[in-house]
């Protein structure tokens, strides 16, 4: 002003001057409601604060987002009191920082307490005012709510590490705790331990129940496993029916062994789902670190391959890897590969073991059993590949081919006059599955020619039998054409005197466990005469399997069982042997 006074100035300059400020003014007013539009349409929060007497002040959005009164967040104290106890100390520090320092900006985040409970994540950005002594008089800056992209971030974190269906930690998550456990255990000189878990016959339960009740299924057996976790062990999903559980610290192989015990325990329990009962085994196999591999990737292919081992050893056991079951496993993948190629090229032949009258000792028929010729490594064995063929589903097209030749074989019998010789087929629990079975087996039949009566199926009680009124009525189907049935393999795995009462069976085939088991004619301990008996009882015949010496067959004629099978007669023999057997 001290200007306007002294100058001569026209009353032109005036007008304009006074024009200039008010525009300016005008643009200050602008500007300002610009601000004001934005503090208020953005979600941030401004806050200033008094560092002389802690005084706050906020703009009235907080208040909204956590739901207090202005008077409840008056001072730091009150600010304090919900910040998660978890982040206190970081918030503690960040303001130390911030006040000892000339910092420019600082950004940090934490979570404080609604009104209602709830935590809320909030980011800050705070800047402090010094005054001409370098002591902080002021702090100031923006609270953000990012609440909703921290849930976002642990979705996103959710979904990367934990399997949606049961909840546990999937197989990336194992591999990244894996190698840490590898670096612990290094510096540790410490030992930990990975069983892998397989289930038995899931896929039939999931083929045949569909989906649904599969992943019900998942998430039972996934509740048992979490159960068992504690501070050592700890349990994870790799993917369809395939679990880790991690034992860490381990003194020796023998607490991996208890471990895998009680977990067949504790998973074999009954399961109902939908008002259907189910027992599931597993196959497990266990690795230790650092005995048998080096990294995650050679950890979880050898627990693997023991795993494998398990199945083939019948399944519901738990094996060690050793450096043998590598060569195994890579034996396991060419027969996988070769398998499709197997029936287009003519590779599978039927051999014939005699099923004998234990009264008379004449053949009264025989059990078809697969073999596959393979054209490099020369006789494969089914135990080898018929759980393969199940994996991988080409046991339909195998049984298929099985049952033909069977049927044809049984034909060619009668035609050579040997007019009540029958012939027993296995039936793989995959096919008993399948929708079409009941037609295939009456059209094949039909086709080839043979009559029913020269029939006999046998079928195992595996896990696909229970409560399966589908395949109940599937067999009833096929009984009262007149084809004979046979309950394969009876007494291991969960048998079950109610099987036998509600299977329409024809035959009880005594596994051959219970046979190597007879010591002696006189034999008492042996319960292969109660198993004998039952059956009677049920009117059902019995075929005792495995019979090697004559103790074991004087035993099962004083018990009076009807018929046996076993290298005493003959193992399983070509067709040409076999009408020479005959003879
Ligand atoms: P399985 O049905 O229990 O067949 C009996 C097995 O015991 C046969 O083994 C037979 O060679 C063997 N065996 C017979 N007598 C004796 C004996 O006195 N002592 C001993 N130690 N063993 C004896 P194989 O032929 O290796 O078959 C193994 C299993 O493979 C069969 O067990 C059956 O479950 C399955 N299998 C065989 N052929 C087929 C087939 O065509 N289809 C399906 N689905 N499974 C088949
Ligand atoms: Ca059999
Ligand atoms: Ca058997």
């Amino acid at each position: 002003m001290e200007k306007f006074e002294m100058a001569e100035i026209c009353e032109k300059d005036i007008e304009h001057t006074v024009m200039e400020l008010m525009k300016k003014q005008e643009e200050l007013k602008k500007s300002e409601e610009r601000y004001r539009v934005i503090i208020e349409a953005t979600k941030d929060i401004i806050w200033e604060m008094d560092l002389t007497n802690h005084k706050w002040y906020f703009n009235g959005k907080l208040y909204d987002i956590l739901g207090y009164s202005p008077e409840e967040l008056e001072n730091l104290e009150a600010w304090f009191n919900i910040i998660h106890p978890s982040d206190i100390e970081l918030v503690r520090e960040a303001i130390r920082e911030q006040s000892g320092k000339n910092i420019e900006v600082h950004t940090f985040e934490y979570r404080v307490k609604c009104k209602d409970g709830t935590y809320k994540w909030l980011v800050t950005n705070s800047k402090c005012e010094y005054d001409e002594g370098g002591k902080p008089i002021k702090a100031f800056g923006v609270l953000t709510d990012i609440t909703e992209l921290k849930e976002q971030q642990k979705r996103i974190y959710d979904l990367a590490y934990y399997d949606p269906v049961t909840g546990l930690p999937n197989r990336i998550m194992l591999a990244e705790i894996i190698n840490e456990k590898i670096k612990k255990a290094n510096e540790s000189k410490s030992k930990f331990s990975m069983i892998y878990i397989d289930l038995d016959n899931f896929k039939v339960i999931n083929d045949s129940y569909g989906h649904s009740l599969g992943d019900k299924l998942l998430v039972e057996v996934s509740k048992r496993l979490k159960e068992i976790n504690r501070n050592k062990i700890n349990s994870f999903r790799l993917g369809g029916d395939e679990f880790i559980v991690l034992m860490e610290d381990i003194k020796d192989k023998e607490e991996v062994e208890q471990l895998s015990r009680y977990l067949h325990k504790v998973l074999a329990s009954v399961i109902c789902i939908d008002g259907k009962v189910f027992h599931i085994t597993h196959s497990s196999g266990a690795v230790i670190y650092p005995d048998h591999g080096t990294d995650f990737n050679e950890l979880l292919k050898n627990a693997d391959t023991a795993m494998y081992k398990s199945k083939e050893a019948g399944r519901g056991n738990n094996s060690f890897y050793d450096d043998k079951m590598g060569e195994a496993a890579i034996e396991k993948i060419k027969i996988e590969a070769d398998l499709h190629k197997a029936i287009e090229n003519n590779e599978f032949e039927l051999y014939y073991q005699p099923i004998v009258d234990v009264a008379d000792a004449r053949i009264k028929g025989c059990e078809a059993l697969v073999r596959w010729i393979h054209p490099k490594e020369g006789m494969i064995s089914p135990a080898k590949f018929i759980s393969i063929a199940e994996e991988n589903g080409t046991i339909i097209e195998i049984g298929r081919w099985v049952f033909e030749n069977a049927c044809k074989y049984a034909k060619k019998m009668y035609d050579r006059g040997y007019t009540d010789f029958y012939v027993s087929v296995n039936i793989s629990p995959h096919q008993l599955l399948q929708k079409e079975f009941t037609d295939l087996i009456l059209k094949t039949i039909e086709k080839v020619g043979v009559a029913p009566e020269l029939i006999l199926i046998e079928i195992t009680e595996s896990v696909l039998i229970e409560s399966m009124n589908l395949a109940v009525r599937k067999l009833k189907k096929l009984r009262d054409k007149n084809i004979k049935i046979a309950l394969d393999d009876f007494g291991c795995g969960y048998s079950s005197l109610t099987y036998l009462r509600t299977l329409p069976i024809n035959l009880v085939k005594v596994d051959r466990s219970f046979i190597s088991d007879i010591k002696s004619e006189e034999d008492t301990q042996n319960i292969t005469n109660i198993i004998i008996l039952l059956a009677k009882q049920l009117g059902l015949k019995v075929i005792a399997e495995g019979v090697e010496n004559h103790s074991q067959l004087n035993y099962l004629k004083k018990h009076k069982c009807d018929m046996f099978q076993g290298y005493l007669v003959s193992k399983p023999v070509p067709e040409e042997k076999f009408i020479k057997l005959l003879k």
